[in-house]
């Protein structure tokens, strides 16, 4: 968060006087954590300040003027802000009141152009002025906190220590309200990801992207700030589609979602029930998938098949198949989600065979993966995987990569 002070006066030009509102409103804006990285001090002239202005709204969150705020020709502070954030003025009756009872208590008439000084800009909260006249305002317009302070310090200083500070703190707190959106991508690595969105990460402020590997998956953490929900809304789904639109083929799914759930999700809405055989994992895609509320909407049954004799004896893969081409093939994969699939009745079928390790089988390397599909009206096919890690994580990755293959 930062801020920057822009003192309004000439006689500071002219070194009449020292700019001690500057320094005063630096400490105690450090004090509270904000950082000021700019002093601007302009003379009393209209397209001057407006120049300051429109540079500070910028690169600043929170800019604070002070002085010209009085009853004089040359306090223009309020009318040159009014024309830059195009609010009007309008006539703030509590001040005005209290401006009347100042002229009573020092005995003087009130002469009309003082009543200028009650006119604060529409929207705005209105500091009161314990010490003097004229009040001081804050209002926030595209995400630029502005606050208005008189020039005296006998009046600003109060004034900011009493009503200044917490009304900036509060809209501050506002401000950063946070929001979270976790986006899931399966088969891509954390490295490979990143690299397609390098230039976005690199320049990520407001939405941070924070990417994050686990279980042989990579999700993406997208975090706004900002006080206006629907606006942290907006703030996300355009990083969001900025992201989808280089790596999308490989998203999944939002938050807490598992590539599973997504594919029972799928089958669900199109109405399509699934048969499974398994192999290599042995149960584990069906354990899964029956732990999903519902499964019986899609999942019909599924046959584990360890042994060669229970997938020719009792899922109908021909010996030839296994003796030509080894129980760990794209043939075998094949055959096994097809007949799972006509022998349960199911519009999907499919199959794992492959090779968990630690040590090789049929002279193929543990990690070695067929998952066969089978599609009702569609040729059956199987995919090969080179998976890595250990027995449990080649069994849990096929798992995941079978799921993600009849999501997509
Ligand atoms: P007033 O109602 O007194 O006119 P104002 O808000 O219009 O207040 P200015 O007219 O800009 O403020 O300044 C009034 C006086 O406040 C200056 O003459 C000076 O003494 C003091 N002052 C203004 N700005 C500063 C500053 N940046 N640092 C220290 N003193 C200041
Ligand atoms: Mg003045």
């Amino acid at each position: 968060m930062n801020a920057e002070i822009i003192a309004v006066g000439s006689e500071l030009l002219l070194g009449q006087i020292a700019n001690t509102n500057a320094k005063f409103l630096s400490k105690e804006l450090a004090s509270i954590g904000i950082n000021v990285y700019f002093h601007t001090v302009v003379g009393d002239n209209r397209n001057r300040l407006k120049e300051a202005v429109e540079v500070a709204k910028q690169r600043s969150q929170v800019i604070i003027l002070t002085g010209g705020l009085g009853p004089t020709k040359d306090d223009l502070t309020k009318e040159t802000i009014a024309e830059i954030v195009q609010k009007p003025l309008i006539l703030d009756e509590r001040s005005f009141q209290s401006i009347q009872t100042f002229f009573e208590k020092m005995n003087r008439p009130m002469t009309d152009n003082n009543k200028k000084q009650a006119y604060v800009l529409a929207d705005s909260e209105v500091l009161p002025n314990d010490t003097g006249m004229a009040p001081g305002m804050v209002f926030t317009k595209k995400d630029v906190t502005y606050m208005l302070l008189p020039g005296p310090p006998s009046e600003m200083e109060p004034m900011f220590q009493k009503y200044g500070k917490r009304s900036l703190l509060k809209r501050l707190n506002d401000l950063q309200t946070i929001e979270s959106r976790v986006l899931r991508f399966f088969g891509i690595g954390e490295a490979a990801l990143e690299k397609e969105i390098e230039d976005l990460i690199d320049h990520q402020m407001n939405p941070t992207i924070a990417p994050l590997a686990a279980d042989g998956e990579v999700t993406l953490r997208l975090t706004a700030k900002h006080a206006d929900p629907t606006r942290r809304k907006e703030m996300l789904d355009r990083v969001e589609k900025r992201i989808l639109l280089r790596v999308g083929s490989y998203f999944y799914g939002y938050g807490e979602t598992t590539v599973m759930q997504e594919m029972a999700n799928v089958l669900n809405k199109k109405k399509k029930k699934i048969a499974v055989a398994e192999s290599l994992t042995g149960g584990l895609f069906q354990e899964e998938l029956t732990s999903i509320p519902g499964a019986s909407e899609w999942f019909q049954g599924g046959i584990v098949s360890y042994t060669n004799d229970v997938k020719t004896d009792v899922l109908g893969v021909q010996k030839r198949t296994i003796n030509t081409f080894g129980a760990v093939s794209e043939q075998c994969a094949v055959e096994m989600a097809e007949n799972v699939r006509t022998m349960m009745k199911a519009d999907i079928g499919i199959s794992f065979t492959g090779v968990a390790g630690p040590s090789p089988s049929e002279g193929k390397n543990p990690g070695t993966v067929y998952i066969g599909i089978s599609i009702k009206g569609e040729v059956p096919k199987a995919y090969e995987y080179h998976l890595f890690g250990d027995r449990q994580a080649v069994r849990i990755r096929a798992v995941k990569t079978g799921a993600w293959k009849i999501l997509k």
